[in-house]
């Protein structure tokens, strides 16, 4: 028995706290229980001891203390989650259109919308595949994908008649700019099945309505937040994200208390808060804006605790992840209204990184990109193999190691490795508050 290499020990009012990363577990320890998790001989006479007995279960259940080789625990998850083949996950953009100008964006707008050939392959292509899975995950993606509201109810239809002659599990949600969002379209994806909405919203109405206004250059806001308002009730959940780079930075708070006072930051709707990236060539010119890894770990934890003085919760616990998005499993692919087949959300309408199409036999067109996105392990890398916080990142967004970085850099490492104590004490505070306390292994 050995202390685990993923714990975390740091003292909080008095208390000395324990995190591990490899389960999730979290408990008020005593300074003894401390020093036993200093070194394996301090755990040996610690755990011999008759007295110790309970405290050793609990440590063992916490994974606090372990008896096998850690690396090789998540290598074997990772992969049984990867390599599942009992779900198949679809992201599907009916269009790259898109009614929005937003200064940051990535896509390519390109009145391009899916024509029946695509439409039936693929269809044809789950047929192929449903008798090998027990469920469908699709996502509705774009462009914006409420300009072909018509592909997403045409489709839907299919794959839950399909789902349902076969007793298959069908879940659904969308990424929209919310524009179109009203509360007739919100009733019709209802009955489609999606479920849950991602909306993006950048700041106050101001700030928002220069950075996502519509092609004409009117502003968006007001209808978005009407629009949410009115589609709340459709959904089991609505996220708001929130782009943030260095235009924005001051203004996210003012625009959280905006959600709350509208009462969209509870129940099924609730903000979060993300960065602004350079995904592709198209965008390049706006990374003079983007916030650095170290900067962004600060930032988030001032605007976590000054949005918890206001009464607003956008603390995320740090829960480990052992898996990744859809880009690196051997059963997810994103598909473009021309049919071609990628591995990332962040390519889709690029041809160019396509490994293959729907249509015809073009699938494993290139064969060796496929390879290339399902044989990332964040084991392959030195750096990832001696991190703490592995469990928590798993080597970060596969498309910049791979691609990008051509292996890792700290700007893609998790915001956790510089901020996991100081989200770990708001979390706590948040709890106590609310009558919690983590298990106290003592
Ligand atoms: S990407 Fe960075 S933080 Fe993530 S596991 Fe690798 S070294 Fe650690
Ligand atoms: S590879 Fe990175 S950008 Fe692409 S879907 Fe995964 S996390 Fe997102």
């Amino acid at each position: 028995m050995k202390p685990s290499k993923y714990n975390f020990i740091f003292e909080y009012e008095k208390n000395i706290l324990i995190y591990n990363a490899l389960s999730g577990g979290f408990a008020i320890i005593e300074p003894e229980v401390k020093k036993a998790l200093s070194s394996e001989k301090d755990l040996e006479e610690f755990i011999n001891k008759e007295k110790n007995k309970k405290i050793y279960k609990e440590l063992k259940k916490g994974k606090f203390i372990v008896d096998f080789d850690e690396l090789k625990y998540i290598n074997f998850i990772y992969n049984s989650l990867k390599f599942e083949k009992k779900g198949l996950g679809l992201t599907i953009a009916p269009t790259m259109n898109c009614n929005f100008a937003c200064e940051y964006c990535y896509e390519l707008r390109k009145k391009v919308f899916m024509d029946k050939e695509v439409k039936n392959s693929i269809v044809d292509f789950v047929k192929q595949n449903i008798n090998e899975i027990n469920y469908l995950s699709v996502s509705w993606y774009g462009g914006e994908p409420l300009l072909d509201l018509k592909t997403i109810k045409e489709l839907s239809k299919e794959f839950i008649k399909l789902c349902q002659s076969n007793n298959i599990k069908y879940t659904a949600s969308i990424v929209t700019n919310g524009y179109l969002l009203n509360s007739k379209v919100a009733k019709e994806l209802k009955n489609l099945e999606i479920k849950t909405v991602q909306i993006t919203i950048d700041g106050p109405k101001k700030i928002h309505d220069k950075r996502r206004p519509l092609i004409n250059g009117k502003g968006s806001f007001e209808t978005i937040i009407n629009n949410i308002k009115g589609a709340k009730e459709y959904f089991e959940h609505i996220s708001i994200r929130i782009n943030i780079d260095k235009t924005n930075e001051g203004k996210i708070i003012e625009l959280l208390k905006y959600l709350k006072n509208e009462g969209l930051t509870e129940e099924n709707c609730s903000p979060y808060l993300a960065f602004v990236d350079v995904s592709t060539e198209v965008c390049r010119d706006i990374e003079i804006n983007c916030i650095d890894i170290k900067n962004r770990s600060e930032y988030m934890i001032e605007r976590v605790k000054e949005a918890y003085e206001e009464g607003i919760n956008i603390i995320k616990y740090p829960t480990p992840m052992y898996s990744q998005c859809g880009a690196v499993k051997p059963n997810s692919f994103v598909i473009d209204p021309e049919g071609y087949m990628y591995k990332c959300w962040h390519e889709v309408g690029i041809k160019a990184l396509a490994i293959g199409n729907i249509k015809g036999n073009e699938k494993n067109k290139n064969f060796d990109r496929y390879l290339k996105w399902n044989t990332f392990n964040p084991l392959n890398y030195k750096e990832c193999k001696n991190c703490k916080f592995l469990p928590l990142c798993m080597g970060g967004c596969p498309d910049k190691t791979l691609f990008k970085y051509n292996g890792i850099q700290e700007e893609g490492c998790t915001m956790y490795k510089y901020n996991l104590e100081e989200m770990l004490k708001m979390h706590l505070k948040a709890k106590l508050k609310k009558g919690f306390l983590p298990i106290p292994v003592k």
